[in-house]
């Protein structure tokens, strides 16, 4: 259940010592990459290649998505050189030095993903990744890799020229006329886009187009790229046993003529007993595109420029192309913040094609939508980032950080974790108390196609984003696949605490939380009154805020009936942030204290001792009898 390599995979890791062996084994072991050595090695888990390496690596070459080396770079150039076509097709090359100190992206950097995978391996294994694009350096998202998080596709243009501009911090004019401006939010405060209309721009070097329309000027003669955001739905109806072909042939000619990108086609839509048509059902799977259907009732209550009494006596409603097409492109149920069309969606009334050389003829009409369809299947990464210092966070939640297309969490730790950042990346924080909000815009990216990275101090799990993300998607009816949810464990804070001061959690312990925000407060005494009463060491979380004063003085109260005053209690305010407070007390004394929303009170058992300035809870029920003796 790992989600964040999913896109890499299949992986091939390849070592020709042992110790360079033992550096991939992190990422082979549970099955995320295929590890080969030579048969020299010998290996658990590993496969072996014969021959010389060079050959290998020239027959798995086509099988893999990336590679990962431990080898020299040297080495790992002359190998690959021969094998290498060119950007958009080329696997991811990452190099693992023998040390494991370095992860370096040796190419494919952008449409390949090794920046990327090279971010998530170093912050696995704790190395530096080495990224020598220009746009790593200049903290800008690659224009060839810009669209990727919504799903929008590359197209004709001088991608070159244009990332040269960039590189060279020349002003780049972006014309955006489709899809998702939410990566327009989230540039650093320098960056070469110029966002204005052709009209009143200053002279640009570069162009960038994001259109569903065919869109060069040519007089400017500057380089030009056009992505093209997936928002057109081409409604289709078509007699019974029309060829894949005919209809291929009707949509390329609507295209032509209306200068509407294919690559912006985001898929087919029909009336609903078209739905295994197999000249639409072959087109859809060869092109990738999803084929929704509509019901004649549908169908019927939408208004279109072209209905037919004919049809209507056929199938049951004047129009499939134009009502299908206008359907699709409207109902948004996996769209974050649904649109209210702004325009008529149609652009291409329907047009009915035949040919003499095939059988059959379809009607095509088109509609732009105004969300793009991503075809990406969404992830909740549900991210525990620990108690601040970013040591004390997992290489596991660190990689999780690197991969997400998107980060939501509450400001404070968003800007904790602000050096695991990656450019590009949609970085949404919003402030405390708004955590449903944040819960249900995670889940609106997620379900429209992006990977979200849901970030929790501590734990995610323990008072934290995970359980009302969890709770959130069961009331939307999630079937518990899609999308996909992986959590991330942390450090929660009355681990931090504890390790401040000892070992005050050896033995049974608990939790409870002060806040009766949620929880009634009736039901927070009846549970301070049984740990005291059982005797568990007591770590108390949202000890007190500045409205919400007077549990602490209760619970302290309620402590009191069943453990001596004396009882050593801790209170460790911002562990491993910069303004760390510890301090070793007692049950009588510990509202002499300061404590307030960032504070942890540890509150000791029967056998807790202090012993120059640490805080010691006996290992076992022999501790417990001795110090009661
Ligand atoms: N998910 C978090 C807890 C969130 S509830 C976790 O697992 O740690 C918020 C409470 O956690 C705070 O009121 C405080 O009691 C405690 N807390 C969080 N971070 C802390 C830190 N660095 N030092 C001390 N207490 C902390």
């Amino acid at each position: 259940m790992e989600l964040i390599l999913e896109e890499f995979q299949p992986i091939a890791a390849i070592a020709t010592t042992i110790e360079g062996a033992k550096r991939l084994q992190f990422i082979c072991q549970t099955g995320k990459a295929t590890l080969w050595v030579p048969e020299s090695l010998k290996i658990e888990n590993s496969k072996i290649y014969k021959g010389s390496l060079k050959n290998h690596i020239a027959e798995i070459w086509q099988h893999y998505k990336s590679f990962i080396f431990s080898l020299a770079a040297g080495a790992v150039v002359r190998i690959i050189a021969p094998l290498l076509q060119n950007k958009s097709k080329d696997p991811a090359v990452v190099i693992i030095d023998e040390t494991g100190k370095f992860a370096i992206s040796i190419c494919s950097g952008h449409q390949g993903g090794a920046e990327k995978l090279t971010r998530i391996i170093a912050r696995k294994m704790g190395a530096t990744p080495v990224l020598t694009g220009a746009s790593a350096a200049l903290n800008l998202p690659g224009i060839d890799i810009l669209g990727i998080p919504f799903g929008w596709q590359r197209g004709r243009g001088d991608w070159k020229g244009v990332s040269a501009a960039v590189a060279r911090g020349e002003l780049v004019q972006v014309i955006q006329e489709d899809g998702s401006t939410l990566w327009q939010y989230h540039l650093p405060e320098k960056h070469p886009f110029y966002f204005q209309g052709i009209e009143t721009s200053p002279p640009a070097a570069a162009r960038i187009w994001i259109s569903c329309k065919e869109r060069f000027i040519k007089e400017y003669r500057i380089p030009e790229i056009q992505w093209h955001p997936r928002v057109l739905w081409v409604g289709v109806g078509c007699e019974r046993g029309t060829s894949k072909k005919l209809i291929e042939t009707a949509i390329e000619k609507v295209c032509r003529e209306n200068q509407l990108a294919e690559k912006a086609i985001a898929g087919i839509a029909t009336i609903d007993i078209k739905a295994n048509e197999a000249g639409l059902v072959e087109l859809c799977s060869e092109r990738a595109w999803p084929l929704r259907t509509f019901s004649p009732d549908i169908l019927r209550a939408l208004k279109v420029p072209n209905p037919s009494t004919i049809v209507e006596a056929e199938v049951g409603t004047p129009s499939v192309a134009e009502a299908a097409a206008i359907a699709a492109a409207t109902s948004h149920s996996q769209c974050p913040n649904p649109p209210i069309p702004t325009s008529n969606p149609l652009i291409v009334p329907k047009q009915i094609y035949r040919s003499e050389k095939q059988t059959g003829a379809a009607t095509v009409a088109i509609a732009r939508s105004e969300i793009e369809y991503t075809a990406r299947s969404g992830k909740l990464l549900l991210v525990g980032t620990g108690p601040g210092d970013l040591e004390q966070m997992t290489p596991a939640a660190q990689s999780a950080i690197a991969a997400a297309d998107a980060v939501i969490g509450y400001t404070l730790y968003i800007d904790l974790i602000a050096p695991l950042l990656r450019p590009g990346q949609i970085v949404e924080s919003l402030p405390i108390k708004q955590e449903r909000q944040r819960a249900q815009r995670a889940i609106a990216l997620a379900n429209w196609g992006l990977s979200v990275a849901v970030v929790s101090s501590g734990d995610a799990g323990i008072y934290g984003m995970a359980g009302l993300i969890l709770e959130e998607l069961k009331a939307q009816g999630w079937d518990g696949k899609t999308p996909a949810v992986q959590v991330f464990p942390g450090i929660t804070a009355m681990q931090a605490a504890a390790s401040r001061v000892g070992a005050p959690l050896m033995h049974d312990f608990c939790a409870i939380s002060l806040s009766d925000l949620l929880t009634p407060w009736e039901v927070i005494e009846k549970r301070l009154t049984a740990a005291a009463m059982a005797d568990f060491v007591t770590a108390l979380y949202n000890p007190r805020s500045r409205n919400r004063t007077e549990q602490l003085v209760l619970a302290r109260e309620i402590f009191l009936k069943y453990r001596h005053p004396d009882t050593p209690v801790a209170i460790v305010r911002s562990a491993y942030r910069k303004n760390e407070q510890i301090f070793l007390t007692t049950l009588e004394k510990f509202l002499e204290i300061p404590i307030d929303m960032f504070t942890t009170v540890l509150i000791g058992n029967h056998s807790t001792r202090t012993y120059a300035e640490w805080m010691i809870t006996p290992r076992g029920y022999m501790g417990f009898d001795s110090a009661n003796k």
